[in-house]
């Protein structure tokens, strides 16, 4: 069986291929001819990934999966979430939104807050969602030079490592990716 993952990060791709069932082959957005923006206008996370997996199915007919993650810091009412990646701008640069991310947090005693990913699976015309949230907190300055986007300045509960400190196996274990991944294998090995 073909499955689209709706991505082109080939690093994303190789790894979930390793977890799903033999019988399934995954297809990126490449393989399948797809160089369009996908839209992610929702004002949710769950939203954006269902938006994704529908626009997929709609135009190009295959069955298929989409993610979409955010970082919801509680003292901001769960900003910047779904506006995670151009927080400081269309430019989406990693250190401008983390920059900014800190300075927003500069006077607040509660540092608490998530990571959460949404993965929408279309199969077999149905629509399934699996979430997965690691809490934690900001840290007040960039630790660590590992993974990408915000993990400089967050440690997950019960580490006193940044995500940028830790190795990317340890990252998966209890990361919100790996969480709402392992949902979506769970589910596709009892089909
Ligand atoms: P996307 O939905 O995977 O594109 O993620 C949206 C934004 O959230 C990205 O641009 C990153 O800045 C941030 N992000 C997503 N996943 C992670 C992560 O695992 N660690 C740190 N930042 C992340």
């Amino acid at each position: 069986m073909k499955l689209v993952f709706a991505t082109n990060n080939r690093n994303k791709l190789k790894e979930v291929q390793t977890l799903v069932p033999k019988h399934i082959e995954l297809l990126s957005l490449e393989d399948i001819g797809c160089k369009e923006d996908i839209p992610e206008t929702q004002p949710t996370i769950e939203g954006n990934a269902i938006q994704k997996a529908e626009y997929l199915k709609t135009n190009y007919g295959y069955d298929c999966f989409a993610d979409d993650t955010g970082l919801e810091v509680d003292a901001l009412h769960g900003e910047p979430g779904v506006y995670s990646a151009r927080y400081a701008g269309l430019q989406r640069n990693a250190n401008d939104n983390m920059n900014k991310l800190l300075d927003n947090l500069e006077d607040k005693t509660n540092r608490g807050a998530q990571f959460k990913t949404v993965i929408a699976l279309h199969l077999n015309g149905e629509l399934k969602t699996f979430t997965g949230i690691c809490r934690g907190e900001i840290t007040h300055e960039k630790h660590g030079d590992k993974g990408f986007g915000y993990d400089p300045i967050f440690k997950a509960e019960g580490y006193n490592e940044t995500f940028a400190e830790i190795s990317l196996e340890q990252k998966n274990k209890i990361g919100h990716r790996g969480k709402a991944v392992r949902g979506l294998i769970s589910h596709l090995d009892s089909i």
